[in-house]
Protein backbone atom coordinates (compact mmCIF):
# COMPACT_ATOMS: atom_id res chain seq x y z
CA UNK A 1 0.00 0.00 0.00
CA UNK A 2 1.46 3.54 -0.86
CA UNK A 3 0.54 6.96 -0.35
CA UNK A 4 -0.40 7.64 -3.56
CA UNK A 5 -3.18 4.67 -3.55
CA UNK A 6 -4.22 5.58 0.01
CA UNK A 7 -4.55 9.36 -1.26
CA UNK A 8 -5.19 11.08 2.13
CA UNK A 9 -3.78 14.83 1.94
CA UNK A 10 -4.80 14.96 5.81
CA UNK A 11 -2.67 12.03 6.94
CA UNK A 12 -0.18 13.41 8.94
CA UNK A 13 3.14 12.63 7.40
CA UNK A 14 5.79 10.10 9.47
CA UNK A 15 9.11 12.56 9.86
CA UNK A 16 10.04 10.03 12.80
CA UNK A 17 9.10 6.66 12.13
CA UNK A 18 6.10 6.82 14.94
CA UNK A 19 3.86 5.53 12.35
CA UNK A 20 4.93 3.18 10.20
CA UNK A 21 2.44 1.76 7.50
CA UNK A 22 2.15 -1.67 7.52
CA UNK A 23 2.25 -3.98 4.26
CA UNK A 24 -0.33 -5.56 2.51
CA UNK A 25 1.22 -8.68 3.83
CA UNK A 26 1.80 -7.62 7.36
CA UNK A 27 -2.15 -6.96 7.85
CA UNK A 28 -3.32 -10.21 5.86
CA UNK A 29 -0.92 -11.51 9.43
CA UNK A 30 -2.66 -9.63 11.65
CA UNK A 31 -6.07 -10.08 10.55
CA UNK A 32 -5.61 -14.09 12.34
CA UNK A 33 -5.50 -12.73 15.64
CA UNK A 34 -7.87 -9.71 15.38
CA UNK A 35 -11.09 -8.56 14.44
CA UNK A 36 -12.00 -6.05 11.62
CA UNK A 37 -15.22 -3.69 12.19
CA UNK A 38 -16.68 -1.12 10.62
CA UNK A 39 -16.63 2.72 11.72
CA UNK A 40 -18.27 5.69 12.05
CA UNK A 41 -17.52 9.79 12.19
CA UNK A 42 -17.01 10.42 15.42
CA UNK A 43 -16.59 7.46 16.88
CA UNK A 44 -14.26 7.17 20.19
CA UNK A 45 -12.18 4.06 19.47
CA UNK A 46 -10.45 4.48 22.85
CA UNK A 47 -9.91 7.33 25.28
CA UNK A 48 -7.31 8.78 27.72
CA UNK A 49 -7.83 7.08 31.04
CA UNK A 50 -8.95 3.77 29.54
CA UNK A 51 -7.21 0.48 30.59
CA UNK A 52 -6.92 -2.89 28.62
CA UNK A 53 -7.40 -0.88 24.78
CA UNK A 54 -6.40 -2.54 21.77
CA UNK A 55 -4.42 -2.39 19.06
CA UNK A 56 -5.98 -0.28 15.97
CA UNK A 57 -4.63 -0.98 12.43
CA UNK A 58 -6.73 1.61 9.91
CA UNK A 59 -8.12 -0.24 6.99
CA UNK A 60 -9.46 2.21 5.28
CA UNK A 61 -10.94 5.85 6.88
CA UNK A 62 -8.58 8.22 8.83
CA UNK A 63 -7.94 7.86 12.56
CA UNK A 64 -7.03 11.04 14.76
CA UNK A 65 -5.27 10.41 17.58
CA UNK A 66 -6.23 13.62 20.15
CA UNK A 67 -4.32 14.67 23.71
CA UNK A 68 -7.85 15.88 25.61
CA UNK A 69 -6.27 18.56 26.62
CA UNK A 70 -6.59 20.11 23.24
CA UNK A 71 -9.39 18.58 21.41
CA UNK A 72 -9.19 20.66 18.57
CA UNK A 73 -5.66 20.31 17.25
CA UNK A 74 -5.42 16.37 16.59
CA UNK A 75 -1.44 15.36 17.29
CA UNK A 76 -1.88 13.02 14.07
CA UNK A 77 -3.99 11.79 11.85
CA UNK A 78 -3.74 8.25 10.15
CA UNK A 79 -5.03 6.10 7.41
CA UNK A 80 -4.93 2.90 6.04
CA UNK A 81 -1.91 0.79 6.88
CA UNK A 82 -1.02 2.90 10.18
CA UNK A 83 -1.47 1.23 13.15
CA UNK A 84 -2.70 3.47 16.50
CA UNK A 85 -1.98 2.81 20.47
CA UNK A 86 0.49 3.60 22.81
CA UNK A 87 3.46 1.98 24.33
CA UNK A 88 1.15 1.39 27.85
CA UNK A 89 -1.18 -1.15 25.97
CA UNK A 90 1.77 -3.56 26.48
CA UNK A 91 2.54 -2.91 30.52
CA UNK A 92 -1.16 -2.23 31.58
CA UNK A 93 -0.67 1.74 31.49
CA UNK A 94 -3.65 3.61 30.81
CA UNK A 95 -4.15 5.77 27.89
CA UNK A 96 -2.81 9.15 27.72
CA UNK A 97 -4.44 10.06 24.93
CA UNK A 98 -7.68 9.78 22.64
CA UNK A 99 -8.61 7.93 18.98
CA UNK A 100 -11.25 9.70 17.20
CA UNK A 101 -12.20 7.95 14.01
CA UNK A 102 -11.77 11.30 11.62
CA UNK A 103 -13.33 9.71 8.06
CA UNK A 104 -15.51 6.38 8.47
CA UNK A 105 -13.93 3.33 7.26
CA UNK A 106 -12.98 0.12 8.66
CA UNK A 107 -10.19 -0.91 11.33
CA UNK A 108 -8.51 -4.01 12.44
CA UNK A 109 -8.77 -4.35 16.36
CA UNK A 110 -6.34 -6.74 17.81
CA UNK A 111 -6.22 -7.49 22.14
CA UNK A 112 -3.01 -7.86 24.15
CA UNK A 113 -3.47 -11.72 23.46
CA UNK A 114 -3.44 -11.42 20.05
CA UNK A 115 -0.20 -9.02 20.18
CA UNK A 116 1.58 -11.90 22.12
CA UNK A 117 0.52 -14.73 19.58
CA UNK A 118 2.44 -12.26 16.68
CA UNK A 119 5.44 -11.48 18.52
CA UNK A 120 5.94 -15.37 18.93
CA UNK A 121 5.44 -15.86 15.34
CA UNK A 122 6.70 -13.08 13.20
CA UNK A 123 9.90 -10.97 15.19
CA UNK A 124 10.00 -8.88 12.57
CA UNK A 125 6.57 -7.71 12.61
CA UNK A 126 6.56 -7.27 16.18
CA UNK A 127 9.81 -5.39 16.43
CA UNK A 128 9.18 -2.86 13.66
CA UNK A 129 5.70 -2.45 15.83
CA UNK A 130 7.57 -2.06 19.74
CA UNK A 131 9.90 -0.01 17.89
CA UNK A 132 6.99 2.65 16.63
CA UNK A 133 5.55 2.42 20.22
CA UNK A 134 8.86 3.36 21.72
CA UNK A 135 9.28 6.17 19.36
CA UNK A 136 5.52 7.19 19.99
CA UNK A 137 6.07 7.83 23.50
CA UNK A 138 9.32 9.51 22.74
CA UNK A 139 7.80 12.01 20.44
CA UNK A 140 4.57 12.47 23.35
CA UNK A 141 7.30 13.59 25.99
CA UNK A 142 8.67 15.82 23.36
CA UNK A 143 5.56 17.44 22.10
CA UNK A 144 3.93 17.58 26.07
CA UNK A 145 1.02 15.50 25.23
CA UNK A 146 -0.92 13.95 28.19
CA UNK A 147 -1.46 15.13 31.50
CA UNK A 148 -1.04 18.67 32.51
CA UNK A 149 0.49 19.64 35.95
CA UNK A 150 -0.05 23.31 37.02
CA UNK A 151 2.06 24.34 40.03
CA UNK A 152 5.10 27.12 41.15
CA UNK A 153 8.40 25.47 40.25
CA UNK A 154 9.79 26.46 43.64
CA UNK A 155 6.62 24.09 45.57
CA UNK A 156 8.68 20.88 46.35
CA UNK A 157 5.00 18.90 45.53
CA UNK A 158 5.61 20.13 41.93
CA UNK A 159 9.04 19.30 41.89
CA UNK A 160 8.12 15.60 43.38
CA UNK A 161 5.10 15.34 40.80
CA UNK A 162 7.45 16.51 37.67
CA UNK A 163 10.12 14.03 38.78
CA UNK A 164 7.76 11.20 39.77
CA UNK A 165 6.11 11.84 35.72
CA UNK A 166 10.09 12.09 33.92
CA UNK A 167 11.48 8.86 36.00
CA UNK A 168 8.69 7.03 34.60
CA UNK A 169 8.46 8.25 31.02
CA UNK A 170 5.40 9.59 31.13
CA UNK A 171 4.45 12.20 29.19
CA UNK A 172 3.01 15.84 30.50
CA UNK A 173 2.86 19.32 30.31
CA UNK A 174 4.45 21.60 33.09
CA UNK A 175 2.75 24.52 33.54
CA UNK A 176 4.46 27.46 35.77
CA UNK A 177 2.79 29.41 37.53
CA UNK A 178 5.17 31.95 37.66
CA UNK A 179 5.56 32.42 34.47
CA UNK A 180 2.29 30.98 32.40
CA UNK A 181 -0.04 34.35 32.47
CA UNK A 182 -2.76 32.17 31.99
CA UNK A 183 -2.24 29.88 34.54
CA UNK A 184 -4.20 31.45 37.17
CA UNK A 185 -7.13 32.18 34.90
CA UNK A 186 -6.95 28.56 34.39
CA UNK A 187 -6.94 27.82 38.19
CA UNK A 188 -9.86 30.11 38.42
CA UNK A 189 -11.93 28.04 35.65
CA UNK A 190 -11.10 25.08 37.44
CA UNK A 191 -12.24 26.41 40.50
CA UNK A 192 -8.57 25.74 42.24
CA UNK A 193 -7.12 28.16 44.83
CA UNK A 194 -3.47 28.62 44.68
CA UNK A 195 -3.09 27.12 47.92
CA UNK A 196 -4.21 23.71 46.62
CA UNK A 197 -1.43 23.86 43.65
CA UNK A 198 0.17 21.74 42.59
CA UNK A 199 -2.61 20.29 40.47
CA UNK A 200 -2.50 17.67 37.81
CA UNK A 201 -5.15 17.74 34.93
CA UNK A 202 -5.91 13.77 34.23
CA UNK A 203 -7.72 13.36 30.98
CA UNK A 204 -8.67 17.24 30.37
CA UNK A 205 -11.23 17.40 32.81
CA UNK A 206 -10.19 15.03 36.11
CA UNK A 207 -8.22 17.81 38.38
CA UNK A 208 -5.91 15.78 41.07
CA UNK A 209 -5.51 18.38 43.93
CA UNK A 210 -1.70 17.78 45.27
CA UNK A 211 -1.90 13.63 44.43
CA UNK A 212 0.78 11.63 46.00
CA UNK A 213 3.07 9.64 43.49
CA UNK A 214 1.13 6.28 44.25
CA UNK A 215 -2.41 8.38 43.94
CA UNK A 216 -1.07 9.17 40.39
CA UNK A 217 0.54 5.73 39.64
CA UNK A 218 -2.91 3.97 40.65
CA UNK A 219 -5.22 6.49 37.81
CA UNK A 220 -1.95 5.86 35.42
CA UNK A 221 -2.03 1.78 35.65
CA UNK A 222 1.77 2.32 37.24
CA UNK A 223 0.11 0.60 40.06
CA UNK A 224 -3.04 -2.07 40.98
CA UNK A 225 -4.14 -1.39 43.97
CA UNK A 226 -2.76 -3.32 46.59
CA UNK A 227 0.35 -6.06 45.58
CA UNK A 228 -1.43 -9.98 44.43
CA UNK A 229 1.71 -11.61 45.36
CA UNK A 230 2.00 -11.72 48.98
CA UNK A 231 4.05 -15.03 48.94
CA UNK A 232 6.59 -15.25 46.39
CA UNK A 233 9.88 -17.23 45.03
CA UNK A 234 11.67 -14.62 44.60
CA UNK A 235 11.19 -10.47 45.50
CA UNK A 236 13.48 -8.17 44.05
CA UNK A 237 13.96 -4.82 45.50
CA UNK A 238 14.87 -2.28 42.82
CA UNK A 239 14.25 -2.09 39.48
CA UNK A 240 17.21 -0.68 37.80
CA UNK A 241 19.64 -3.05 35.31
CA UNK A 242 20.66 -5.29 37.76
CA UNK A 243 16.73 -6.18 39.11
CA UNK A 244 15.00 -5.88 35.82
CA UNK A 245 17.69 -8.53 33.95
CA UNK A 246 16.39 -10.63 37.85
CA UNK A 247 13.06 -10.20 36.73
CA UNK A 248 13.39 -11.71 33.58
CA UNK A 249 15.47 -14.53 34.11
CA UNK A 250 13.40 -15.21 37.33
CA UNK A 251 9.90 -15.12 35.84
CA UNK A 252 11.05 -16.95 32.09
CA UNK A 253 12.82 -19.68 34.59
CA UNK A 254 9.50 -20.36 36.58
CA UNK A 255 9.93 -18.41 39.72
CA UNK A 256 7.21 -16.69 40.87
CA UNK A 257 9.05 -12.57 40.77
CA UNK A 258 7.93 -9.60 42.06
CA UNK A 259 9.85 -6.37 41.69
CA UNK A 260 9.16 -3.33 43.45
CA UNK A 261 11.04 -0.28 42.82
CA UNK A 262 10.38 3.31 44.65
CA UNK A 263 10.46 5.59 41.90
CA UNK A 264 10.64 4.11 38.67
CA UNK A 265 11.71 1.30 36.25
CA UNK A 266 14.83 1.78 35.07
CA UNK A 267 17.06 3.20 37.99
CA UNK A 268 20.02 4.98 36.93
CA UNK A 269 20.37 4.02 33.51
CA UNK A 270 17.01 5.13 32.63
CA UNK A 271 18.48 8.53 33.43
CA UNK A 272 20.97 8.08 30.88
CA UNK A 273 20.52 9.88 27.77
CA UNK A 274 22.68 7.39 26.00
CA UNK A 275 24.50 4.11 26.35
CA UNK A 276 27.03 3.81 24.39
CA UNK A 277 28.91 1.02 25.98
CA UNK A 278 26.41 -1.63 26.00
CA UNK A 279 26.78 -4.95 24.09
CA UNK A 280 24.17 -5.36 21.12
CA UNK A 281 23.77 -1.68 20.47
CA UNK A 282 26.68 -0.13 18.52
CA UNK A 283 24.64 2.98 17.72
CA UNK A 284 23.78 3.40 21.58
CA UNK A 285 20.45 3.11 23.19
CA UNK A 286 18.66 5.74 25.36
CA UNK A 287 18.11 4.27 29.13
CA UNK A 288 14.74 5.29 28.13
CA UNK A 289 14.25 2.89 25.54
CA UNK A 290 16.30 0.45 27.40
CA UNK A 291 14.17 0.71 30.57
CA UNK A 292 11.00 -0.03 28.70
CA UNK A 293 11.96 -2.58 26.51
CA UNK A 294 13.31 -4.17 29.64
CA UNK A 295 10.05 -3.90 31.02
CA UNK A 296 8.16 -5.32 28.36
CA UNK A 297 10.32 -7.94 28.48
CA UNK A 298 9.92 -8.77 32.32
CA UNK A 299 6.17 -8.55 31.89
CA UNK A 300 5.79 -10.81 28.92
CA UNK A 301 7.31 -13.61 31.38
CA UNK A 302 4.67 -12.81 33.67
CA UNK A 303 7.06 -10.51 36.59
CA UNK A 304 4.78 -8.45 38.83
CA UNK A 305 5.90 -5.06 38.76
CA UNK A 306 4.56 -2.29 40.68
CA UNK A 307 6.25 1.29 41.25
CA UNK A 308 6.24 3.22 43.49
CA UNK A 309 6.66 0.72 46.09
CA UNK A 310 9.70 1.67 48.30
CA UNK A 311 11.05 -1.36 50.76
CA UNK A 312 11.42 0.29 54.36
CA UNK A 313 13.04 -2.87 56.12
CA UNK A 314 13.70 -6.59 55.58
CA UNK A 315 13.72 -9.62 58.19
CA UNK A 316 13.51 -13.18 58.15
CA UNK A 317 11.15 -15.70 60.47
CA UNK A 318 10.73 -19.28 59.95
CA UNK A 319 12.67 -19.81 56.17
CA UNK A 320 11.35 -17.03 55.39
CA UNK A 321 12.38 -12.98 54.14
CA UNK A 322 9.52 -10.62 55.04
CA UNK A 323 9.58 -7.08 53.68
CA UNK A 324 7.88 -3.98 54.59
CA UNK A 325 6.64 -1.55 52.23
CA UNK A 326 5.70 2.72 52.61
CA UNK A 327 2.87 2.03 52.11
CA UNK A 328 2.33 -0.27 54.90
CA UNK A 329 2.13 -4.04 53.10
CA UNK A 330 4.07 -6.91 54.05
CA UNK A 331 5.51 -9.53 51.14
CA UNK A 332 7.09 -12.91 52.15
CA UNK A 333 9.76 -14.44 50.09
CA UNK A 334 11.91 -17.35 49.49
CA UNK A 335 14.40 -15.39 48.79
CA UNK A 336 15.47 -11.45 47.94
CA UNK A 337 17.71 -9.84 46.13
CA UNK A 338 18.52 -6.25 46.61
CA UNK A 339 19.02 -4.50 43.87
CA UNK A 340 18.22 -0.86 45.51
CA UNK A 341 21.54 0.65 43.53
CA UNK A 342 23.15 3.99 44.45
CA UNK A 343 22.05 8.00 44.29
CA UNK A 344 24.11 11.12 43.62
CA UNK A 345 25.33 12.69 46.71
CA UNK A 346 24.06 16.05 47.49
CA UNK A 347 25.90 19.37 46.72
CA UNK A 348 26.95 20.78 49.79
CA UNK A 349 27.39 24.79 48.81
CA UNK A 350 25.88 27.51 50.34
CA UNK A 351 22.61 28.35 47.99
CA UNK A 352 21.62 24.71 47.28
CA UNK A 353 18.87 24.69 50.23
CA UNK A 354 17.25 27.89 48.54
CA UNK A 355 17.99 27.13 45.01
CA UNK A 356 17.07 23.54 45.17
CA UNK A 357 14.27 23.93 42.45
CA UNK A 358 17.19 24.76 40.24
CA UNK A 359 19.04 21.89 40.88
CA UNK A 360 19.27 18.65 39.08
CA UNK A 361 20.54 14.89 39.54
CA UNK A 362 19.41 13.38 35.76
CA UNK A 363 19.58 15.04 32.22
CA UNK A 364 17.12 13.29 30.29
CA UNK A 365 14.42 15.33 27.33
CA UNK A 366 12.49 16.37 30.39
CA UNK A 367 15.04 18.35 32.18
CA UNK A 368 16.42 19.46 29.10
CA UNK A 369 13.04 20.96 27.83
CA UNK A 370 13.22 22.87 31.08
CA UNK A 371 16.55 24.56 30.40
CA UNK A 372 16.28 24.53 27.15
CA UNK A 373 18.22 28.04 25.31
CA UNK A 374 19.76 28.67 29.12
CA UNK A 375 23.02 28.95 30.67
CA UNK A 376 23.64 25.43 32.46
CA UNK A 377 26.58 24.14 35.14
CA UNK A 378 27.10 20.43 35.24
CA UNK A 379 29.27 19.54 38.39
CA UNK A 380 31.23 15.99 38.08
CA UNK A 381 34.69 14.33 36.12
CA UNK A 382 32.59 10.99 35.42
CA UNK A 383 30.58 9.75 32.65
CA UNK A 384 27.38 10.53 33.84
CA UNK A 385 28.77 14.39 33.90
CA UNK A 386 30.42 13.82 30.71
CA UNK A 387 27.13 12.36 28.76
CA UNK A 388 25.08 15.20 30.13
CA UNK A 389 27.11 17.69 28.93
CA UNK A 390 26.79 16.46 25.59
CA UNK A 391 23.06 16.07 25.81
CA UNK A 392 22.62 19.18 27.16
CA UNK A 393 24.48 20.84 24.40
CA UNK A 394 22.42 20.01 22.00
CA UNK A 395 19.73 22.33 24.45
CA UNK A 396 21.07 24.52 26.08
CA UNK A 397 22.32 28.17 25.00
CA UNK A 398 26.13 27.32 27.20
CA UNK A 399 26.84 24.37 29.46
CA UNK A 400 29.91 24.53 31.68
CA UNK A 401 31.15 21.47 33.04
CA UNK A 402 32.76 21.44 36.77
CA UNK A 403 35.70 18.80 37.08
CA UNK A 404 38.24 18.56 40.26
CA UNK A 405 40.47 16.44 37.91
CA UNK A 406 43.77 18.09 36.23
CA UNK A 407 42.49 15.84 32.92
CA UNK A 408 38.91 15.37 31.86
CA UNK A 409 39.62 11.65 30.60
CA UNK A 410 40.96 10.81 34.65
CA UNK A 411 37.27 9.76 35.36
CA UNK A 412 35.55 9.69 31.98
CA UNK A 413 35.74 7.44 29.65
CA UNK A 414 38.25 8.69 26.56
CA UNK A 415 35.80 8.69 23.44
CA UNK A 416 33.48 11.12 26.21
CA UNK A 417 36.45 13.28 26.73
CA UNK A 418 37.37 13.62 22.77
CA UNK A 419 33.89 14.51 22.19
CA UNK A 420 33.30 17.27 24.65
CA UNK A 421 36.78 18.70 23.29
CA UNK A 422 34.91 18.85 19.79
CA UNK A 423 31.64 20.58 21.10
CA UNK A 424 32.22 24.40 21.47
CA UNK A 425 29.04 25.31 23.07
CA UNK A 426 30.64 22.94 26.61
CA UNK A 427 33.20 24.96 28.39
CA UNK A 428 35.57 22.79 30.83
CA UNK A 429 36.66 23.99 34.32
CA UNK A 430 39.15 21.72 35.37
CA UNK A 431 40.60 21.92 38.62
CA UNK A 432 37.71 23.70 40.14
CA UNK A 433 34.94 23.45 42.70
CA UNK A 434 31.15 24.75 43.48
CA UNK A 435 31.82 27.76 46.04
CA UNK A 436 28.07 29.14 45.97
CA UNK A 437 24.85 29.14 44.25
CA UNK A 438 23.39 32.40 43.45
CA UNK A 439 19.61 33.35 42.82
CA UNK A 440 16.82 34.80 44.79
CA UNK A 441 14.64 31.86 44.22
CA UNK A 442 15.36 31.90 40.96
CA UNK A 443 19.35 30.62 40.10
CA UNK A 444 21.13 33.39 38.15
CA UNK A 445 24.84 32.35 38.84
CA UNK A 446 27.46 29.85 40.16
CA UNK A 447 30.65 30.90 42.04
CA UNK A 448 33.08 28.89 41.45
CA UNK A 449 36.86 28.22 42.50
CA UNK A 450 39.53 27.32 41.06
CA UNK A 451 41.73 24.67 43.58
CA UNK A 452 45.04 25.22 43.24
CA UNK A 453 45.12 29.53 42.96
CA UNK A 454 41.77 29.82 45.10
CA UNK A 455 40.94 32.19 42.33
CA UNK A 456 37.02 33.13 42.03
CA UNK A 457 34.50 33.45 38.81
CA UNK A 458 30.72 33.92 38.47
CA UNK A 459 29.37 31.72 35.57
CA UNK A 460 26.17 32.73 34.13
CA UNK A 461 23.41 29.76 34.80
CA UNK A 462 19.92 28.92 35.94
CA UNK A 463 20.38 25.90 36.14
CA UNK A 464 22.87 22.91 38.21
CA UNK A 465 23.18 19.81 37.10
CA UNK A 466 25.02 17.81 39.76
CA UNK A 467 26.54 14.13 39.25
CA UNK A 468 29.20 13.59 42.11
CA UNK A 469 30.15 10.53 43.67
CA UNK A 470 27.59 7.96 44.64
CA UNK A 471 26.32 6.89 48.07
CA UNK A 472 24.61 3.12 48.38
CA UNK A 473 20.68 3.00 48.87
CA UNK A 474 20.68 0.89 52.24
CA UNK A 475 19.65 2.89 54.40
CA UNK A 476 16.25 0.92 54.80
CA UNK A 477 18.64 -2.09 55.90
CA UNK A 478 19.19 -1.45 59.09
CA UNK A 479 22.02 -3.65 60.51
CA UNK A 480 19.84 -6.51 58.77
CA UNK A 481 23.04 -7.30 56.37
CA UNK A 482 26.81 -6.89 57.03
CA UNK A 483 28.48 -3.80 55.02
CA UNK A 484 31.84 -2.61 53.97
CA UNK A 485 33.42 0.22 55.59
CA UNK A 486 31.62 2.28 52.70
CA UNK A 487 27.95 0.77 53.67
CA UNK A 488 28.03 -1.22 50.21
CA UNK A 489 26.46 -4.81 50.45
CA UNK A 490 28.94 -7.63 51.23
CA UNK A 491 28.56 -10.97 48.85
CA UNK A 492 29.95 -14.64 48.73
CA UNK A 493 33.19 -15.07 50.31
CA UNK A 494 33.29 -11.20 52.00
CA UNK A 495 30.18 -12.05 53.40
CA UNK A 496 31.05 -14.96 54.76
CA UNK A 497 34.45 -13.74 56.58
CA UNK A 498 32.39 -11.32 57.93
CA UNK A 499 29.72 -13.90 59.26
CA UNK A 500 31.95 -16.19 60.44
CA UNK A 501 33.72 -13.44 62.54
CA UNK A 502 30.20 -12.79 64.20
CA UNK A 503 29.18 -16.52 64.53
CA UNK A 504 31.63 -18.82 63.11
CA UNK A 505 32.15 -20.68 59.79
CA UNK A 506 29.35 -19.80 57.05
CA UNK A 507 29.02 -21.19 53.58
CA UNK A 508 27.02 -18.78 51.17
CA UNK A 509 27.30 -18.35 47.48
CA UNK A 510 28.95 -16.49 45.05
CA UNK A 511 26.24 -12.87 45.58
CA UNK A 512 24.71 -14.21 48.50
CA UNK A 513 24.76 -11.37 51.64
CA UNK A 514 25.48 -12.09 54.91
CA UNK A 515 21.67 -13.53 55.74
CA UNK A 516 21.17 -17.09 53.60
CA UNK A 517 18.59 -16.72 50.64
CA UNK A 518 18.68 -12.42 50.45
CA UNK A 519 21.37 -11.60 47.26
CA UNK A 520 22.63 -8.77 45.91
CA UNK A 521 23.56 -7.29 42.26
CA UNK A 522 24.87 -4.00 41.03
CA UNK A 523 26.06 -1.17 41.80
CA UNK A 524 24.39 -1.65 45.95
CA UNK A 525 27.02 -5.08 45.72
CA UNK A 526 30.45 -4.08 47.48
CA UNK A 527 33.24 -4.64 44.52
CA UNK A 528 30.79 -4.50 41.67
CA UNK A 529 31.12 -2.94 38.27
CA UNK A 530 29.36 -0.07 38.54
CA UNK A 531 28.31 -0.40 34.58
CA UNK A 532 25.15 -1.78 33.02
CA UNK A 533 26.84 -4.73 31.76
CA UNK A 534 28.28 -5.38 34.93
CA UNK A 535 24.43 -5.42 36.65
CA UNK A 536 22.46 -6.69 34.33
CA UNK A 537 25.49 -9.92 34.38
CA UNK A 538 25.07 -9.88 38.40
CA UNK A 539 20.89 -9.68 37.84
CA UNK A 540 20.93 -12.74 35.52
CA UNK A 541 23.91 -14.52 37.41
CA UNK A 542 21.34 -14.14 40.78
CA UNK A 543 18.48 -16.44 39.53
CA UNK A 544 20.36 -19.44 39.55
CA UNK A 545 22.37 -18.94 42.36
CA UNK A 546 18.18 -18.40 43.87
CA UNK A 547 17.57 -21.98 42.42
CA UNK A 548 20.30 -23.08 43.62
CA UNK A 549 19.58 -22.14 47.54
CA UNK A 550 15.66 -22.93 47.38
CA UNK A 551 17.21 -26.66 46.52
CA UNK A 552 18.86 -26.65 48.93
CA UNK A 553 16.15 -25.77 51.79
C1 LIG B 1 23.34 9.67 34.10
C2 LIG B 1 24.00 8.32 34.13
C3 LIG B 1 24.57 7.80 32.98
C4 LIG B 1 25.16 6.54 32.98
N1 LIG B 1 25.68 6.06 31.82
C5 LIG B 1 26.22 4.82 31.78
C6 LIG B 1 26.72 4.29 30.55
O1 LIG B 1 26.71 4.94 29.52
N2 LIG B 1 27.19 3.02 30.58
C7 LIG B 1 27.22 2.26 31.71
O2 LIG B 1 27.64 1.10 31.64
N3 LIG B 1 26.75 2.74 32.88
C8 LIG B 1 26.26 4.00 32.95
N4 LIG B 1 25.79 4.50 34.13
C9 LIG B 1 25.83 3.64 35.33
C10 LIG B 1 24.69 2.63 35.31
O3 LIG B 1 23.48 3.29 35.00
C11 LIG B 1 24.60 1.92 36.64
O4 LIG B 1 25.80 1.22 36.85
C12 LIG B 1 23.42 0.92 36.67
O5 LIG B 1 22.20 1.59 36.45
C13 LIG B 1 23.36 0.19 38.01
O6 LIG B 1 22.21 -0.61 38.00
P1 LIG B 1 21.57 -1.17 39.34
O7 LIG B 1 20.38 -1.96 38.91
O8 LIG B 1 22.59 -1.83 40.16
O9 LIG B 1 21.11 0.11 40.18
P2 LIG B 1 20.30 1.43 39.83
O10 LIG B 1 20.33 1.70 38.38
O11 LIG B 1 20.85 2.46 40.75
O12 LIG B 1 18.80 1.07 40.23
C14 LIG B 1 18.45 0.87 41.57
C15 LIG B 1 16.95 1.03 41.74
O13 LIG B 1 16.58 0.67 43.06
C16 LIG B 1 15.54 1.53 43.53
N5 LIG B 1 15.55 1.52 45.00
C17 LIG B 1 16.49 2.00 45.84
N6 LIG B 1 16.14 1.80 47.12
C18 LIG B 1 14.92 1.20 47.10
C19 LIG B 1 14.02 0.75 48.12
N7 LIG B 1 14.30 0.86 49.41
N8 LIG B 1 12.85 0.19 47.73
C20 LIG B 1 12.54 0.06 46.42
N9 LIG B 1 13.35 0.47 45.42
C21 LIG B 1 14.54 1.02 45.75
C22 LIG B 1 15.92 2.88 42.94
O14 LIG B 1 14.77 3.71 42.84
C23 LIG B 1 16.46 2.47 41.57
O15 LIG B 1 15.46 2.52 40.57
C24 LIG B 1 25.19 5.77 34.16
C25 LIG B 1 24.61 6.29 35.33
C26 LIG B 1 24.03 7.54 35.32
C27 LIG B 1 23.41 8.08 36.56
Amino acid sequence: MTDVEVGQSRETPDVDGAYPRLSELQIHELARYGRPRLTHAAEVLYQAGDVDCELIVVLSGLVAVIDPNKPDEPIGVHGPGRFIGELGLLTGQAALLTAVVGEPGEVLTLPLDGLKEVALKDAVLADLMLRALLIRRTVHIGLGAGLRILGSRFSPDSRRLRDFLARNRLPHRWIDLEEDRDAEAMLCQLGVAPEETPVVIWRGEQVLRNPSNAELAELLGLRHGSIEQTVCDLLIVGAGPAGLAAAVYGASEGLNTVLLDSVATGGQAGTSSRIENYLGFPAGISGMELADRAVIQASRFGAQITVPAGVVSLASEDGRHLVALDTGEQLAARAVLVAAGVHYRRLDAPGTKQLAASIYYAATPVEAAMCRNDPVVIVGGGNSAGQAAVFLSDHAEQVHLIVRNTVLDQDMSRYLADRIARTPRIEVHLRTQVRELVGDRLMESVIVEHLDTSETSRLAARSLFVFIGSEPNVQWLGDSLGLDDKGFILTGQAAAAHVSDEQGDARLLLLETTRRGVFAAGDVRSGSGKRVAAAVGEGSLVVRLVHERLSDG
